[in-house]
């Protein structure tokens, strides 16, 4: 913790920035260790360059943040109080009002934005969006162990989701199946909601499961992931059921051979773009490229989807201790889709896959 404090605050140096004031659950963990889901209650770290790091968190929690090891200043505010005015005038008293602060863009809403203006009216917010997912996008060795824990829990997942494949059996009854094992293994929480979907609805890369039963033909395809100790993991595997047709092989194995072409080509210095690039012209060479119509993939740690984008224009290059996700997908509308998804952990030697489900065409019976 004490760390990453540090290397934030030399970044305010670096940026001109008096303070930064972080309210997403992601960076708040990030920097205090303590990890919580306010709603919609403020829980936010207020970080300058000079003095004791703030919390400030709802005051039934404040015990909570001191046992996941925070030791500095905190602000417990109750539900009847104004958690603006005491933040103002906990850094009025102290004599260190700021006239720069960082913010979130992309997670402040608009009513905290006004507070802010309304507590300080001349302070110039600033984005440090950017500055964190720097800070964020190299794991270092026990985020690793944290990921790879992460990852292999998805894999039991979705072990047991295809174990649970039976004729007549609906997707929920699977993602329920699906959780309650990993619930018995000690997982807290998913770190999205299970997606189990059968049939033409495999079409959609956004498909919700519901009461659809799985017939013989079907394409069954499970994505999911657990938050371990703060950590999240995100899996996709696309089965078959009873048999396959032809075409669906086709597809099956478009998608395999482009997500694990864009494995391969993982090594340091590579533009992130490049590797989107590999498989979407793998995939459109067999002539579904108009069928492949998301990103390659995304970063994942704290948050799921996190920094970077794993997109065809992005000119970030690789670098050991990067994570992210690579998930090439065919959807053809009314006949069904493949996507194929793992985690991977850029290394000296190339990219490490953290999900080891096997990959080869699976067909249940
Ligand atoms: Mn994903
Ligand atoms: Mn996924």
């Amino acid at each position: 913790m004490e760390n990453r404090i540090h290397q934030l605050i030399e970044q305010l140096k670096k940026n001109d920035l008096d303070s930064v004031f972080l309210t997403s659950i992601a960076n708040v963990f990030y920097v205090s260790n303590f990890y919580t889901n306010p709603h919609e209650r403020l829980v936010a770290v207020y970080i300058d360059q000079t003095n004791d790091p703030l919390l400030i968190v709802p005051a039934m929690e404040m015990n909570d943040a001191k046992n996941a090891g925070w030791k500095y200043q905190m602000i417990g505010y109750h539900d009847h109080e104004n958690v603006w005015e005491l933040i103002f005038n906990h850094l009025k008293n102290d004599d260190k009002l700021p006239s720069t602060i960082g913010v979130e863009y992309a997670h402040l809403n608009v009513e905290r934005y006004h507070a802010l203006k309304d507590i300080f009216p001349h302070i110039e917010l600033k984005n440090v969006t950017n500055i964190l997912n720097h800070l964020h996008v190299i794991k270092s060795k026990q985020e690793y162990t944290l990921l790879k824990q992460a990852a292999s829990l998805a894999d039991f997942g979705i072990k047991t989701g295809v174990e649970a494949i039976r004729e007549g059996i609906s997707e929920l009854e699977i993602v329920a199946k699906i959780e309650y094992k990993l619930k018995k293994q000690g997982v807290q929480q998913m770190s999205f909601a299970t997606t189990v979907i059968t049939g033409a609805k495999t079409a959609s890369p956004h498909g919700v499961p519901d009461k659809t039963t799985i017939d013989k033909g079907d394409l069954v395809l499970f994505d999911l992931g657990v938050v371990f100790e703060g950590y999240c993991s995100d899996i996709t595997r696309t089965v078959a059921f009873h048999s396959v047709t032809e075409e669906q092989e086709k597809i099956y194995e478009t998608v395999l051979t482009a997500e694990e072409k864009a494995i391969t080509a993982v090594e340091i210095g590579r533009p992130v773009g490049e590797l989107d690039k590999i498989a979407r012209d793998h995939i459109a060479t067999a002539g579904y490229g108009e069928y492949f119509t998301h990103r390659l993939g995304h970063g994942i740690g704290i948050d799921v989807h996190e920094f970077p984008s794993m997109h065809g224009e992005n000119d970030l290059p690789l670098a050991e201790g990067m994570s992210f996700t690579i998930e090439p997908g065919i959807y053809v509308p009314n006949i069904g889709g493949v996507r194929i998804e793992d985690m991977v952990f850029v290394t000296a030697k190339g990219g490490e896959t953290l999900t080891s489900y096997p990959k080869d065409l699976q067909i249940v019976t």
